[in-house]
């Protein structure tokens, strides 16, 4: 028995150490993966249920590493965040949303149309540093791109912080007309006193309850609740993670109306997400 206990001892210790280096690696290959072209933005529409039409979307992060293939979002940004490259990376995340941003509003800019935002995720180490929000700003200054095709995505972590500097910047984002969206909301510490504090323009539903509206109650009293709440506080709702048409059905049924997932479309390159909004718009 000892000897087992060793043994399972020893492949523990082996399968530590191999995440330890695989994480010691990615951190070292993301510093140069920009320079070297492996990251890409994809963009995920995001669709209104009144009217059909895609009035938003999310940048999201990829990386294609040369070999390793796709890794995920999830386990490099946590990385990249430790080790402080999610700055270079991030501001660049941000230049290439704007960009593409400006394109999606010139294509069919009527004197009375909606102008269509792009939202970029923004750690809380983005806020927490002495340029703080002024590197984002400077850029839509220099280029003449207006705050209002763009947004920032947080998450509810941030603002329990209490740090009085990111109330400036999301003060300062919002003066510049992009618009706030919290994160992931319902899987965190939801102490919703802090709604009040800040101005939020985006309550973004967690897919957690989401996936589960159709066959639970208590996810649609929930989701429900969030909806009726964020009106009363001149918030919009958009529900994240839709995958089903009966999920759809159930957030329009309760007065939420916008809704991002792979129902309607996964996250896509730019060409071929222009093209989406583009179609969509049309019908
Ligand atoms: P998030 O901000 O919550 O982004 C939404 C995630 O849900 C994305 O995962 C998206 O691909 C996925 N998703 C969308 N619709 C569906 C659906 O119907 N079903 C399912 N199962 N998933 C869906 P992704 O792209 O893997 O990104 C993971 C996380 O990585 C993001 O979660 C965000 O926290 C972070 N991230 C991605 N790009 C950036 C970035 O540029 N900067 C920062 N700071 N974080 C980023
Ligand atoms: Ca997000
Ligand atoms: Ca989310
Ligand atoms: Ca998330």
């Amino acid at each position: 028995a000892k000897a087992a206990g060793r043994n399972c001892l020893r492949i523990f210790d082996e399968a530590m150490r191999e995440k330890i280096q695989l994480r010691v690696r990615l951190a070292s290959d993301l510093r140069t993966a920009l320079k070297a072209e492996q990251l890409s933005v994809h963009y995920q529409p995001i669709i209104d249920l009144f009217s059909g039409q895609v009035i938003k979307a999310e940048a999201l992060l990829r990386w294609e590493h040369p070999e390793l293939g796709q890794v995920s979002p999830e386990v490099f940004i946590p990385i990249a965040e430790e080790t402080g490259a999610i700055h270079e990376i991030g501001n660049w995340v941000f230049r290439e949303a704007a960009r593409v941003a400006m394109q999606w509003n010139h294509q069919e800019l009527t004197e009375d149309s909606v102008l269509r935002r792009i939202s970029v995720n923004r750690s809380p180490r983005q806020f927490f540093t002495r340029e703080g929000c002024d590197d984002w700003l400077a850029h839509l200054h220099d280029q003449g791109i207006p705050g209002e095709v763009l947004g920032v995505e947080i998450t509810e972590g941030l603002l329990l912080d209490d740090r009085p500097d990111v109330m400036r910047q999301l003060t300062a984002f919002r003066s510049a007309g992009i618009a706030i969206s919290l994160d992931d909301f319902g899987t965190g510490y939801s102490a919703l006193s802090y709604l009040k504090k800040f101005d939020i323009d985006y309550l973004k539903i967690d897919r957690s309850f989401v996936q589960d509206i159709v066959s639970t109650e208590g996810s649609r009293a929930i989701v429900e609740s969030i909806a009726s709440m964020a009106v009363r506080l001149g918030m919009q709702v958009i529900a994240e993670g839709v995958e089903e048409p009966a999920q759809a059905e159930v957030l329009t049924a309760i007065g939420c109306r916008l809704a991002q997932g792979y129902l309607y479309a996964r996250p896509m390159p730019e060409q071929a997400f222009m093209a989406f909004a583009a179609a969509e718009i049309e019908t």
